[in-house]
C-alpha cells in the first residue's frame, strides 16, 4: 500500500497556522490526520487535551524523549513541542495523510529525517499583521509577546528551507493555495 503523504505546516507563532489547518480540514477532497502534538504549556482557555495538544508535565516530556518517542521535539519559548511518531506513523503506513502543524526547529529535524515531506511555510503579509494577530489573541503576559516576536523575526529567515511559501494575506485564499499544494502533490 502506498503511504500516506507527511506534510509539514510551519511559520512563525502567531501566523495563523491553526485556523488555516482547520479551513483545510473542513475541505472534502482532503483527507488528513492532524498531529496532535505533547506540549509542556499549560492549556490556553477553550482548548482541549487530546484535541488541541496532549497537556504533559516536563518530567513526563522529558522522559518520552529518552523513551525515543519523539518524531521531533523543539523547545519554545520556555515550553516544550513534539510530535508523537507511533502515531503519526501508523497513519502514514495505512495510506493516510499526516499533517504537523510545528515551529522551525522541529520542521528542520523532520525534514532531515523524512526529506520526502512536503514542507508549506506560512508567512504574514507584514511584521505589523504579525504582532497584531499575537496581541489579539490576549492571552499571552507583555513578556511572552515579546520573546513570541523576536522567535518570529529569526524564524521568517527560514522560509527559503521550505519547498513553498504561501503568506497568509487571507485566511481562506491561503487554505486554498495550500490545498492546492497537497492535491498537486499527490499526482
Ligand atoms: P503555541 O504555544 O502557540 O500553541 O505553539 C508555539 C509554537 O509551537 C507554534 O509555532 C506551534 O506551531 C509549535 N508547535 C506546536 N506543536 C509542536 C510540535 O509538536 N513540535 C514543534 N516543534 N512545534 C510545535
Amino acid at each position: 500500500m502506498e503511504k500516506g503523504l507527511l506534510i509539514i505546516l510551519s511559520g512563525p507563532s502567531g501566523v495563523g497556522k491553526g485556523t488555516v489547518r482547520k479551513i483545510l480540514e473542513k475541505m472534502s477532497d482532503l483527507s488528513f490526520y492532524f498531529s496532535i502534538s505533547m506540549t509542556t504549556r499549560s492549556p490556553r482557555p477553550g482548548e482541549v487535551d487530546g484535541k488541541d495538544y496532549l497537556f504533559v508535565s516536563r518530567e513526563e516530556f522529558l522522559s518520552r524523549v529518552e523513551r525515543g518517542d519523539f518524531l521531533e521535539h523543539a523547545e519554545f519559548v520556555g515550553n516544550c513541542y513534539g510530535t508523537p511518531q507511533d502515531v503519526a506513523d501508523s497513519y502514514l503506513n495505512k495510506g493516510t495523510d499526516v499533517l504537523l502543524e510545528i515551529e522551525t526547529n522541529g520542521a528542520k529535524q523532520v525534514l532531515a529525517k523524512r526529506p520526502d515531506a512536503l514542507s508549506i511555510f506560512l508567512v504574514p503579509p507584514s511584521m505589523e499583521d504579525l504582532e497584531s494577530r499575537i496581541r489579539g489573541r490576549c492571552t499571552e503576559s507583555e513578556e511572552v509577546i515579546q520573546r513570541r516576536l523576536a522567535k518570529a523575526r529569526s524564524e521568517l529567515d527560514l522560509a527559503k528551507e521550505y519547498k513553498f511559501v504561501v503568506v497568509n494575506d487571507d485566511v481562506e485564499r491561503a487554505a486554498k493555495e495550500i490545498h492546492d499544494i497537497i492535491i498537486a502533490a499527490h499526482k
